[in-house]
């Protein structure tokens, strides 16, 4: 199977085809040449995995896994041939066979196992400590279904499912023999053990589940260091109380991973995602802990050898599990099990709004899992009595305790289990220390860290934006692929003038590019020789893409009014899901459609502006969408977006940033510096300042240009029913613009302005894209996993020469 020359590539290629299909390459179909490549690279893959764990076995060193019920890793192929070092050599190897290696690349779908930045942040976290070659595995659930498919329907989001696994999953590897049983439901059962004195508790009449794990390789670049995301599959278990309905009991175990809950942000499907969570961390904990028995002779020192990552509160019901491990099944003392339990945990908060925070309600947690809740039960009348002591405040203590109210706060019990709370920007980590978390700042101020996030700019630069890539290369030398804080070298050239103009050269290539696939994928022709100004990203109110599509609408009533009115040519580009119980996200995508439809038949508007909303919005879609804009559309209300890593994506392939005092555009503008980014609108402290006393319908009535553009919302201008925006005329007049849009217009239209001025000049403006991706740098996932190391997970790099 193994391969190191075009020659042996060719013939296990051959081989793998008859041993996999029965077939030659020439009866082959182009799935099943795309599968036996992809059987050919896991199993490249398998035997480095092989080669890490027998090195990591030996050291018995610290490793680190990441618990998260999302991985959004997108397509898999081009990123691990390119990691391996493969690509080039699988591609002249299939030329000779006729076979063109992009034509098998477009047949792989995403994994699309996460709603959006969240799982997307988990997958260039993979990617990083591979590359770094960092003991790090993640761990999650094997969805049957990923995100749903977004299909637009006479200008509406219909969803359909996204049917992943249709082709089989060829890259994971199924471990039946590693199954670890999951018990929901039932009762405890208290004895007393005369012996030792203590109670013996014991989780009885419950439903059992398999969990059953499939791994698939993580890749890293230039190294042999390869690690596993682990998937949990729920399976029938062969014990089954007495007299349980059969079918029943099978279709509870199926949706248990059926789908990933198609909401971030609000909290659905109670009982079933309640189930999700607690499913893949008792898998994931129970594998873990059979792991470091078998190398240790107890879990006293598992503190020193394993660290967990909760990615936000999803699986913050470790905390309990653990314990619930060792007390129950290790015999170990309340005190010395939390003594442990609490070194192991780490939990980073990804979001301030107080609807996305998790809270579920005591019953459910009590009904589903009772041993699991009688533990928070007693972690919260513990840490009830500690705020007490140390306060004597009663407000304070119902303030932060676990469960208040008949629900368990789900960040609560997070902060109090893990020895590292952090935000995942600087503005967001001063946020949650100044306000939401403030009370728990003040008692436990050490716990409290910022990480800010990144993306890998391998995927993000090197593999999807190749033209760029042999540009920097050419003008930098290729240091900076393998070390990425090099690319800080370009500085000292975005004064050349022939570098500016092949940068314009090469952000031509990638709109012709993305326009190619618009074109064959989805039927929309844009016109490349316009400003791409790109909003993609979750539909969400905070996100304001309403804001962005306002100012749209404002744009082409001046069209029609002014005669003399002229603007650079510029297509705005749309990409986004809305959360399928979501009704005003998707009223807002209606309106994003219809207003295209409305320029499309306008030939005197269409010569100006042109709204392209791609459907299905996802990984694959960012990776042609990001390099090819102009612009980067960062607009959250301030104070609202906890880091955003779609600004870093922009930035890294030079778009400027039009965007807010939030998230990281905040340290994306420290960066590039003021005049090398559109920051506009209130800041966080201003929106703060201006709630108590805002009225959204003196900007309507004080500004007529809002008033054209919101009255065209009902009049019918952009849909024959003149009902069908109301919701969000509404939403804008009648509750106050929760998120401020009208407010911010005024700024909004502004910066639009001054960004047409700085396109205006073509040397100006490739100057700013060039100041850029000099430094972006910072916005590596690199570096965000090294600040991980050196401040919560210390873990140790291995020696490349250890691996073979
Ligand atoms: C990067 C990414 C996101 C996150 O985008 P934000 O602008 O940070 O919200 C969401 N979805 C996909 C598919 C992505 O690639």
């Amino acid at each position: 199977m193994f391969f190191d020359t075009k020659e042996s590539f060719k013939n296990a290629y051959i081989e793998a085809m008859q041993n996999n299909f029965g077939k030659s390459i020439e009866q082959a179909t182009d799935v099943e040449k795309f599968l036996t490549l992809v059987g050919m690279i896991k199993a490249h893959a398998n035997s480095n995995v092989y080669k890490t764990n027998n090195y990591l076995q030996k050291t018995s060193q610290k490793k680190m896994y990441y618990f998260s019920l999302e991985f959004l890793l997108g397509r898999l192929l081009t990123n691990n041939l390119m990691n391996l070092g493969l690509y080039k050599l699988v591609q002249s190897g299939l030329a000779d066979f006729g076979i063109d290696l992009n034509k098998l690349e477009d047949i792989e779908g995403d994994a699309g196992l996460g709603n959006g930045g969240l799982g997307r942040l988990a997958a260039c976290f993979l990617d990083s400590l591979a590359t770094l070659r960092l003991p790090g595995n993640g761990n999650t659930i094997r969805y049957q279904y990923g995100l749903f498919k977004q299909l637009i329907v006479n200008n509406e989001q219909v969803e359909v499912p996204d049917q992943w696994l249709r082709n089989g999953n060829g890259w994971e590897t199924r471990h039946p023999d590693e199954a670890v049983k999951v018990k929901f439901y039932g009762h405890v059962k208290v004895t007393m053990n005369y012996e030792t004195g203590r109670l013996n508790f014991e989780h009885v009449d419950a439903q059992e589940v398999l969990a059953v794990p499939y791994d698939m390789p993580v890749v890293g670049a230039n190294t042999n260091c390869t690690n596993i995301l682990r998937m949990w599959s729920a399976e029938a278990s062969d014990n089954l109380p007495a007299n349980q309905d059969f079918i029943k009991y099978l279709n509870e175990v199926n949706q248990i991973c059926l789908n990933v809950y198609p909401d971030d942000s609000t909290v659905e499907g109670k009982y079933i995602r309640i189930k999700q969570e607690y499913f893949f961390i008792a898998a994931g904990l129970g594998s873990i802990v059979k792991n470091h028995l078998q190398k240790n002779p107890s879990l006293d020192n598992l503190a020193d050898k394993v660290c967990i990552q909760l990615n936000d509160t999803h699986p913050a019901m470790s905390i309990a599990e653990l314990m619930r491990i060792m007390l129950d099944d290790y015999g170990y003392e309340w005190d010395k099990a939390w003594s442990i339990v609490s070194k192991v945990f780490a939990y980073t908060n990804h979001t301030v709004m107080s609807e996305a925070l998790e809270k579920w309600p005591v019953e459910y947690i009590r009904t589903l899992l009772p041993r699991v809740y009688s533990i928070i039960e007693e972690i919260d009348r513990r840490f009830r009595e500690t705020v007490f002591e140390k306060s004597h405040d009663r407000d304070l203590v119902e303030r932060m305790a676990i469960i208040h109210d008949n629900q368990v706060r789900m960040a609560h019990l997070s902060i109090v289990g893990s020895f590292s709370v952090n935000g995942v920007a600087k503005l967001h980590t001063q946020i949650l220390v100044d306000d939401l978390f403030r009370d728990f700042f003040n008692f436990m101020p050490e716990k409290f860290n910022n990480k800010t996030n990144g993306i890998t700019q391998r995927r993000w630069l090197l593999y999807s934006n190749p033209e760029l890539t042999e540009l920097l290369t050419k003008k930098i030398g290729p240091e900076f692929q393998t070390d990425f804080s090099q690319i800080e070298k370009l500085l000292q050239f975005v004064d050349d003038k022939k570098l500016q103009k092949d940068f314009m050269k090469v952000k031509y290539t990638r709109k012709l590019e993305l326009c190619r696939f618009l074109k064959d994928n989805y039927n929309i022709d844009v016109d490349p020789n316009s400003i791409f100004d790109t909003q993609a990203k979750r539909l969400h109110a905070y996100k304001r893409q309403l804001m962005n599509i306002l100012h749209v609408i404002y744009l082409y009533h001046r069209i029609k009014t002014e005669p003399n009115f002229t603007m650079p040519k510029t297509t705005f580009l749309f990409g986004a899901k809305a959360a399928p119980a979501y009704v005003l996200a998707k009223k807002i995508i209606k309106l994003i459609n219809c207003v295209a439809q409305k320029i499309d038949n306008d030939p005197q508007a269409a010569k100006f502006i042109k709204v392209v909303f791609i459907p299905n919005y996802r990984v694959t879609v960012a990776e042609y969408l990001m390099n090819a804009s102009d612009v980067s559309e960062q607009i959250s209300t301030a104070g609202k977006e906890a880091s955003g890593t779609g600004n870093m994506k922009f930035m890294m392939n030079g778009a400027i940033t039009l965007g807010t005092m939030d998230g990281a555009n905040v340290e994306i503008s420290e960066r590039v510096g003021m005049e090398n980014c559109e920051i506009f609108g209130l800041r966080a402290n201003e929106i703060e300042d201006l709630r108590s006393h805002y009225v959204s319908v003196d900007y309507y009535k004080n500004d007529p240009r809002i008033m054209q553009a919101v009255n065209s919302l009902i009049d019918r201008t952009f849909s024959p029913e003149a009902d069908d925006f109301i919701d969000i005329y509404n939403d804008l007049i009648i509750r106050n613009d929760e998120y401020f849009v009208l407010a911010d217009f005024a700024a909004y239209v502004k910066a639009h302005e001054h960004i047409n001025e700085l396109y205006s000049d073509p040397s100006v403006w490739a100057r700013l894209c060039l100041v850029n991706i000099a430094k972006s740098a910072y916005f590596s996932s690199d570096r965000t996993i090294k600040d991980y190391v050196k401040d919560i997970w210390h873990i140790k790099q291995i020696d490349n020469s250890d691996l073979h």
